[in-house]
């Protein structure tokens, strides 16, 4: 989305080394293990007695974004939090990040500016260092590649592998809603290409389009855990879903689990919106995807830590590999998870 009252200045006039001086000239560093940032052949890290964590996703204009109604600012800093929300679920910090974009010359200078002001606010926000990155053309889209790296103690360190029978199924905030605003905005888009007069009214689903626009990264989960001193067995960010998610929980560490639906954690706007849809709400928490929630497993011992914590609810527990993976549903009908949802909701998350 180009605002139209920018101007526009072409990526030619200033060149590629120009343009990467011009896009990083407000990047600051925050943290103390960032010896050497940008500006060099490659970025030199200080490691200590932690253990590093890397990690790396790409967006592509037109499979994982539309620039018809995200807006470049929440482009660039959902593109962060995705990486981020990566580096908290091994029970990490990030600390630094490089960014790789292609770009077409259709793009001004203007319109990488708001990029990068996303992702520049992303690094203040979270106290993370953009350190490098590359720069090069494309031929069509917007493609854009973050690698975040962070850091965590050896015996912290949490993998998708260490769940076992018996563990509570724990997740952080609530879900649904990020699915749900790409609905809104998606429609919104609909009804503006029929009438281009249209205002849309995207008040009543504010949080919604929030939370699809402008995502954050659970990096208080891993503090919290710290203070309540618990270790979580295992642990994943909820990307893709629900049900994806404990399915790779289960299949990493051999346990099966049982999900409780009159557990999961629903935001009332979710309630609400879905019932304007008609579509299932459970099923959405199931396999919307785009929460960048936490879902981990603890050892019961551990329940009274987190009981009461607003934060955190317990969605189920695992059991043994045989007894499989269901949703129990408020009916108490016993439902296999499958990776795409429990029912025919087949398109949810075809952009993995
Ligand atoms: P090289 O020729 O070694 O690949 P570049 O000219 O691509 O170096 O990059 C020069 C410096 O600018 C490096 O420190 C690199 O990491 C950084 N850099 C390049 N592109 C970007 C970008 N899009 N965002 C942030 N830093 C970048
Ligand atoms: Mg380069």
């Amino acid at each position: 989305m180009f605002e139209d009252n920018l101007p526009k200045t072409s990526l030619s006039e200033l060149g590629e080394f120009g343009l990467i001086d011009h896009l990083t000239r407000f990047v600051k560093t925050h943290q103390p293990t960032t010896h050497k940032g940008i500006g060099d052949d490659a970025a030199v890290i200080n490691h200590e007695k932690e253990q590093s964590v890397i990690t790396t996703d790409m967006l592509i204009e037109g499979v994982h974004f539309d620039l018809a109604y995200t807006p470049l600012k929440h482009l660039g800093y959902k593109a962060v939090m995705v990486n981020l929300s990566d580096v908290y679920a091994m029970n990490a910090q990030a600390s630094q990040i490089t960014v790789s974009i292609a770009v077409s010359n259709r793009f001004p200078v203007e319109a990488l500016e708001e990029l990068y002001a996303g992702i520049t606010l992303a690094c203040d926000t979270y106290k993370v260092d953009l350190i490098g990155g590359d720069t090069t053309s494309s031929r069509s889209g917007l493609v854009i590649s973050i690698t975040a790296i962070g850091q965590v103690q050896t015996d912290k360190v949490t993998y998708r592998s260490g769940a076992k029978p018996n563990d509570l199924l724990v997740v952080t905030g609530d879900l649904g809603a990020a699915f749900m605003g790409l609905k809104v905005l998606e429609r919104e888009n609909e009804v503006f290409k029929v009438n281009p007069n249209a205002q849309p009214d995207l008040e009543p689903y504010a949080y919604l389009v929030e939370r699809q626009l402008k995502p954050e990264a659970r990096k208080d989960i891993p503090q919290l855990l710290e203070a309540l001193k618990v270790k979580p067995t295992s642990m994943i960010d909820i990307s893709d879903g629900l049900s994806s998610e404990i399915i790779h929980l289960c299949r990493n560490a051999k346990v099966g689990a049982n999900l409780f639906e009159e557990k999961i954690p629903l935001d009332p706007a979710v309630i609400s919106v879905c019932e304007e849809f008609n579509i299932d709400s459970t099923t959405i928490a199931l396999s919307g995807g785009e929460d960048y929630e936490l879902l981990f497993t603890i050892d019961q011992n551990d329940y009274d830590k987190i009981k009461g914590n607003p934060n955190l609810t317990v969605i189920g527990h695992m059991t043994e590999e045989k007894e499989g993976m269901h949703l129990i549903t408020r009916a108490n009908q016993k439902i296999p998870i499958k990776a795409r949802g429990w029912n025919s909701f087949e398109d949810a998350n075809d952009k993995e």
